[in-house]
Formats: structure tokens, sequence, C-alpha cells
């Protein structure tokens, strides 16, 4: 074989595009993924803003599907053990909220301290929840046919899907597919009668999303969010969520697989609408009879593809995927002194301050009283903040760094007492930084929202949910195809399993 010729390309080295071409090498394929930046891992890494500054960049915890993690063999090949850490809510009064998924004794007697009631209701909130994340998990797992058209052979895994919805029990079968469309509030308003555990379960429904605790599907992401990270925590990866990557990357290469990084793809190479190799930014070209792309559909389609190579209709529907990045995030490097416990922080005092943080980003604003999750590792504190719409109606991000840096640390230290003083350096990333640094188009970590008409069947866009394009031997798998969003390594599973099955 040439050394340009390889049996599969994939674009991206996030988790998913990792994942896929680890099963694909898995498969006996020769596989060469090409990231544009100079480390893998996409927006689960580990990297440095200088001297003393290694941060999870974008979000401190994650997990990959557990047995995507056996079948791939990442623990032989680095995959550190993870912890799960509880979610900790500050209350206006000072008192926290822990909550883990475990209702251990510390979780029962902080929702205790503010509702008897509520601490009541917790074991079996969350063993509902374990059963509506049971039953999503499965779905993402299913591949989701080309609706209307649906052959025998595709109907057959939808049909074992419905068959696992029902040995959920009429009760709970209702009570699940009622989730999905419901909003937040409502949803946290027939479990809880606390303003704290409504505003707490609901922050964690919209971490990521467009969405406010009201809207409509934020019952739905609320699922999605619990699925992914493992309770209402976090799951946090020894020696940082880059480790993931690192794994991955030392099974590919096991397998025989190559990543090159600083390796910008600038277009899919076609031959009468057949996808055939790829072209770097600085020319030099690969060839494969297939051509997996973790990028964003959007950037995938519009940018590498072109327009002129697709059916007009598809070329609209591809432009009307909705992507509405909203997150932005600050890291503070301090002298250790900072005052932040394990776990995920939560600055979310009511659900109608969640809303009106929301209320901001609807008419292009920042938020100026956030919801924020803040995570410590060592020296440095992680604010994640929403809500910070990618398109400012009356301003630029160039213009709105020192604001956004001002709001979050502010913000933080309403919990934190001691963190202003600790500081020492301060970077932040801006939804614009997201787009520019890490590929995200309009700054939107799910290559496209996860709301009700971008899920499932529909996602990236009604007709295409098979992970195939219009251009023969083109394959979509990162996360804003089904399986995705979030860390799980689904979408890149799926995607490599109709590969197999296509070649
Ligand atoms: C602030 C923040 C918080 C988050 N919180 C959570 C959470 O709590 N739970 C959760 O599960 N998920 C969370 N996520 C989302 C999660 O990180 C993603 O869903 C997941 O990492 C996506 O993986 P991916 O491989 O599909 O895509 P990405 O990680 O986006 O990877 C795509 C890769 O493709 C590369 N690429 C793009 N274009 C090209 C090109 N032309 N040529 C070569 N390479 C290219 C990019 O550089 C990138 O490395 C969060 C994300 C952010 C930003």
């Amino acid at each position: 074989m040439p050394t340009n010729q390889y049996d599969v390309i994939v674009i991206g080295a996030g988790l998913n595009g990792l994942v896929a071409a680890n099963y694909l090498a898995k498969a006996g394929k020769k596989v060469l993924v090409l990231e544009r930046r100079p480390i893998a891992g996409g927006q689960a890494v580990t990297e440095s803003f200088g001297d003393g500054f290694q941060v999870d960049a974008l979000h401190a915890g994650g997990q990959l599907r557990p047995d995507i993690v056996s079948e791939l063999e990442l623990e032989r090949h680095g995959l550190p053990k993870s912890t799960t850490e509880p979610l900790i809510s500050i209350l206006p009064d000072g008192r926290q909220l822990r909550l883990s998924a475990d209702s251990g004794a510390e979780t029962l007697a902080s929702i205790k301290a503010v509702s008897a009631r509520d601490a009541e209701r917790w074991p079996e909130f969350v063993a509902f929840m374990q059963e509506a994340v049971g039953f999503l998990d499965a779905a993402y797992r299913t591949p989701m046919p080309r609706l209307p058209e649906v052959s025998l052979a595709e109907g057959w895994p939808l049909a074992n899907l419905a068959r696992r919805l029902r040995r959920l029990g009429a009760r709970d079968m209702f009570r699940v597919i009622r989730m999905l469309p419901m909003s937040a509030l409502e949803l946290t308003e027939e479990w809880f009668e606390s303003e704290a555990m409504r505003a707490a379960i609901g922050a964690v429904a919209v971490h990521g999303a467009t969405l406010g605790p009201m809207s409509a599907g934020s019952g739905y992401t609320l699922m999605h969010n619990w699925l992914n990270r493992g309770g209402p925590g976090h799951v946090r990866v020894e020696g940082g969520v880059g480790r993931i990557a690192d794994a991955l990357v030392a099974a590919l290469n096991a397998r025989g697989g190559e990543l090159r990084t600083s390796a910008e793809v600038k277009s899919i190479v076609n031959d009468d609408q057949r996808a055939t190799g790829v072209r770097l930014a600085g020319g030099e070209e690969f060839a494969a009879p297939i051509i997996v792309s973790a990028a964003d559909p959007r950037h995938t389609l519009l940018d590498l593809v072109g327009a002129p190579e697709l059916p007009p209709e598809f070329v609209w529907r591809t432009q009307s995927i909705k992507m509405r990045g909203s997150v932005a995030k600050v890291h503070l490097l301090t002298d250790g002194d900072h005052g932040a416990p394990k776990g995920v922080l939560m600055i979310a005092p009511s659900l109608r301050y969640v809303e009106r943080a929301f209320d901001a980003a609807k008419y292009g604003r920042m938020s100026t009283e956030p919801y924020l999750e803040i995570t410590a590792n060592g020296r440095v504190v992680s604010i994640h903040f929403q809500f910070a719409p990618y398109a400012l109606r009356e301003s630029e991000w160039s213009q709105e760094r020192a604001v956004l840096e001002r709001v979050a640390v502010e913000t933080a230290a309403s919990a934190l007492p001691k963190l202003k003083s600790s500081i020492r350096e301060v970077r932040s990333l801006t939804p614009l930084d997201l787009e520019k640094t890490y590929g995200l188009t309009e700054g939107d970590l799910n290559h496209g929202q996860l709301i009700l008409d971008q899920m499932f069947f529909m996602r990236p866009m009604p007709g295409w949910s098979t992970h195939k394009t219009p251009m023969d031997n083109l394959f979509l798998c990162g996360n804003g195809v089904h399986g995705g969003g979030g860390l799980s390594g689904a979408s890149g599973r799926n995607a490599a399993r109709a590969v197999l099955k296509a070649v």
C-alpha cells in the first residue's frame, strides 16, 4: 500500500474520533487519524496554559461508556482510575446541599436540613433517574433507522429498545416518556418541595445547553447530563480528563493505527460524489476508500465537502442545524489557598436565578448573575460559566473578556471568601475561543444543540441518523450525531459499526 494510502481516515482526534478509530483498527483496518490541534483529546484535553498552569481546559470530569473501556481494553493501555465526586450547591444562607447518587448519609443529611420530605424522596428520585438514564443509554446504543423508510433489519433494534422501555413497567415507562419533553421546572416541582433542591437539579439539566430550566425539553437534557456525569456530580479521572485520550491513542497505536497532530484537514476529496481522501491545509493529500469525520456536521459538510458537492435541500438542512454555544470557562491559577472543596461547587440558588441567567443569553447578553460550576485541582480553580452566548447583540467577545472574568470571579467569591486574594493568574475561554481554538462551530460543545428536534432519528437532521451522508463513503462520528453529545464515546462506536456494516 502506498504510504499515503489507508483503509480509513478519521478527521479529528476528540474522544469520538479516537473511539471510532480504535474499533476500526481492531477490525483490521489501516487507520489514520488527523487532528488540527497539536494534541489529541478534542474537548477532553488536559493542557498547559503556561508555567504551572496545567488544566482540564474545558471540563474536569468525564467517563467513557464502561463497555467501550472494556471492549477496547483501555485500562491495559493506561486509562487511570476515576472517582465520583458530589455536587455541592451553595445556598444563599451559606448552607450546602451535597448531592450524590449513592444516597449516602451525607447527602441525606444535607437535604434533610432544607426539607425532610425531599430527603425522603431522594432515594426514589435517584432510582427513577437510574431507570431513565438506563433507557437513554440503550437508546444511544441503538442504531437509528433512516425514517420514514425502515427495513425489517433496521426496525429490529428499535423493537428491542421498545421492549427495554416496556420492561420498566407501566408507571416508569410513562414517567420516562413524559420526562423527555418536560421542563426541569415541571419535573422538579413534581419531586421536590424545596427551592434549593429544585434549583440544583434544574441547573444540572441545563449544563452545557442553551436552555433554561423552564424550557421544554430540559427534562431530556437532565437525563442526558445525569447519564454523562454519572449522577448529579461528576467523575474525576486521576491525572486529568486528558488521560482518557492518552489511553485511546496508546490503544490505537497498539492496534497499528496512526495519529497525526497539527494536521488540519482543509477539504474532503471526492470522485463523482464518492469520498476518496482528504487534503491538509499545507496541501498534503491522503487517500482512503472510507472517510469518517468527528468534526461537527456543519463544518464537515459545508466547509470540508462544500455546498456545491451536495444536494441543495441537504445543504439547507445542514445550515439549519441549531448550534448555539453559550458556555465560557475561566481558569484561575491561585496560591493554593482558594478554599474550594472537592466536588462540583454549584452557584444556582433558585430556579428563577438560573432562568434569569438564561434570559440574558436569549437577548444576546452575557449573564451578570451567572449559574456557575466550580472545580478545583491543586492550585487551579476552574469556573464553568453559563450563560455566555456566542453571538453578543451589543458587543463583541474581544471587548467582553475582562467583564466575563470579573463577573465569574465576583460570583465565585460569594461562595469562596478566600478565592480573590489567592488568585495569581487568570485565563478565560470565551465561546469564540471554543470555536477558534477547539474547532467548535458557534462554540457549541455538543456539535449541535441537544433539543427535541435534534435527537435520536433527527440527529444531526431528519433522515440522516445512520452516520451516512449524501456523499458515498463519508461517515459522521462526532457528538453531533446519534449517541452524542457528551464524553461517552457512544457516537464514535455507533459510527464504527455503521462503517463496518457498509464495507
Ligand atoms: C465547557 C464544557 C463542558 C462540558 N461538560 C460536559 C459534561 O459535563 N459531560 C459531558 O459528557 N460532556 C461535556 N462536555 C462535552 C464533551 O466534552 C464533548 O461532548 C465531547 O468531548 C465531544 O467529543 P467529540 O470527539 O465528539 O468532539 P470534539 O471533542 O469536539 O473533537 C472534535 C475534534 O475534531 C478536530 N477537528 C475539527 N475540525 C478539524 C479539521 N478540519 N481537521 C482536523 N481536525 C479537526 C477538533 O480539533 C477536535 O479535536 C463539555 C464540553 C465543554 C466545552
